[in-house]
């Protein structure tokens, strides 16, 4: 059963998890400003960038296809085989040590503005949500209401479109894997010859679902590992979202005695002598009028102080926080950086006729009357760090080769002495991981005189993006074989744009234990 109203959040427990467990389901209220719109228009160029990336060819393939069963990574255009998986090494790190310095830097910008979880969140479900059941007021009420069958409608809508969003975003996601003609494919065909990936589609569907229609704001809260390691990332130098304090508070007004009701049925707010009414808020924001019932009863002053801060205690900067906190109590772990309080607060002022920036992005040194120092020792250690990280990446990414190829002994005994010679026989397996048909010479180098190669006399040729495994034998005469020795194996295409270098060995007897035998069949 939804709880009809928020309790006053405090920065000691969660507002959205009673005491006994049980969830306290948010209705945060619409906001509107300038950080709105541009997060907003930032996440639709994100979900178009996410949704796109398997429409996208680069070098004949999707921008990004992660194709598992044929262990090839196609990244932007670039084509990793298994055997390069280790380069992933910078991506991860480079991944984690960017995260670390921007956090350091910017706080929580990644949660706010381009954390899928948020974007698909805020930007496609919460608008479906709107568009059905309302305002949060009347979302709220609609919880509340009986069931009706205006209900069941809204509600049977509602989570059709959730299912579809879900689906949609997880058939996209499987294209990242299998390619969007084979996603087509599966969908075309019956479940039963795709029972793997019906399996997939219909378990991701059913857990994007629950995450978006239900568990929402929790994922940031329990589970998402980031929100508790950016204490350990952020320092006061930090750029967070903050309220003002020393500008704000005392917050309420003088001489004041109206509760949330009278000021909201107010017909003139601004001839009572109040600098501010919560029912110009509702007008503010383009939420209806009984927007303003959906505030909290919670922390109005009946009586202010003779001089008080900026601060009207309206608060708006709760209602529409997706987390439930009250942001004027301090830095939280909830706050996912949505600037949702930010532009709610600056409607305040400006109807008040106050500078805006009660609550805005600054450090936690500035709202205590400092100065934000950018340079300081720990974004300088990300920084060089991730310079360094991303130095590596890329001299790691130019070192990448068209083809690759390995020299493996063949099983058994190492080396083979009959009469005439000694032989060693090899395995080489070469790997085409261009979009064509390549064709391989093979040489083998710093060997000593009279070594004979048998196999690779001529080109081979492996097709786009694949492998072959050829056998290579080498052979010395008895006569001039002076023992063990290395030797470079070198596989170049015929047309000679690359050419690639193994060392191996060739193993053989001690040559004076061939010499005795020698002399005793004399
Ligand atoms: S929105 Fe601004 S004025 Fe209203 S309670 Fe929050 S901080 Fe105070
Ligand atoms: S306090 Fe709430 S509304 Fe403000 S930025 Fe954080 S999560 Fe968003």
């Amino acid at each position: 059963m939804p709880t009809p109203f928020l309790e006053q959040p405090t920065p000691n427990s969660l507002t959205t998890i009673q005491s006994d467990g049980s969830r306290t389901f948010l209705y945060p209220a619409d906001s509107k400003g300038p950080f709105t719109r541009a997060r907003r228009l930032s996440a639709y160029g994100l979900i178009a960038f996410y949704l796109s990336l398997p429409w996208i060819k680069l070098n004949g393939y999707p921008a990004v296809f992660l194709d598992i069963a044929e262990r090839r990574f196609h990244l932007f255009g670039v084509t990793l085989a298994a055997q390069d998986l280790w380069l992933m090494f910078f991506l991860i790190t480079g991944l984690g040590f960017s995260l670390f310095f921007v956090t350091a830097l910017l706080g929580r910008v990644w949660c706010g503005w381009a954390c899928p979880h948020t974007v698909f969140l805020d930007h496609v479900y919460r608008r479906i949500e709107r568009l059905i059941e309302g305002d949060a007021v009347k979302r709220r009420a609609l919880d509340v209401a009986p069931w009706s069958g205006a209900k069941m409608a809204k509600r049977a809508v509602k989570h059709a479109l959730y299912l579809i969003a879900s689906a949609i975003i997880t058939h996209l996601f499987l294209a990242y894997f299998v390619s969007l003609p084979e996603v087509w494919a599966m969908v075309s065909a019956a479940p039963r010859e795709h029972w793997g990936a019906f399996g997939f589609i219909l378990v991701a569907t059913g857990i994007l679902y629950f995450n978006f229609a239900w568990f929402r704001e929790q994922l940031c809260i329990v589970i998402c590992p980031y929100g508790r390691i950016q204490s350990a990332l952020i320092d006061d130098h930090s750029l967070v979202i903050g309220y003002d304090a020393i500008r704000g508070e005392p917050r309420g007004k003088p001489h004041r005695a109206a509760t949330v009701a009278e000021l909201s049925n107010d017909p003139s707010p601004r001839k009572t002598g109040l600098p501010f009414v919560l029912s110009s808020v509702g007008s503010a924001t383009a939420e209806s009028s009984t927007e303003v019932e959906a505030v909290p009863k919670v922390g109005l002053p009946t009586a202010g102080p003779a001089k008080v801060g900026d601060c009207v205690a309206c608060n708006r900067c709760v209602h529409v926080c997706p987390t439930g906190i009250d942001i004027r109590q301090g830095m939280q772990m909830e706050c996912v950086g949505c600037t949702a309080c930010i532009d709610a607060c600056d409607d305040v002022m400006t109807r008040l006729g106050r500078p805006r920036g009660l609550i805005r992005y600054d450090s936690q040194k500035a709202f205590t009357g400092g100065r934000t120092r950018w340079l300081r020792p720990r974004t300088f250690i990300y920084g060089v760090l991730l310079v360094i990280g991303a130095s590596v990446a890329i001299w790691a990414l130019s070192t990448v080769r068209p083809a690759n190829f390995g020299v493996t002994r063949m099983t058994g005994s190492p080396y083979i002495v009959d009469d005439t010679s000694v032989r060693n026989q090899f395995l080489v397996r070469l790997v085409n991981k261009r979009n064509e048909p390549v064709r391989f010479v093979l040489h083998v180098k710093d060997a000593p005189a009279g070594l004979r190669k048998i196999g690779f006399d001529s080109a081979i040729e492996v097709g786009a993006l694949g492998e072959s495994v050829h056998p290579l034998v080498l052979q010395q005469l008895r006569a001039s074989y002076a023992g063990p020795f290395h030797f470079e194996v070198r596989v170049e295409d015929a047309a000679g744009t690359f050419h690639l270098e193994r060392a191996a060995e060739f193993l053989g007897p001690d040559p004076r234990l061939l010499q005795e035998e020698k002399n005793e069949r004399r």
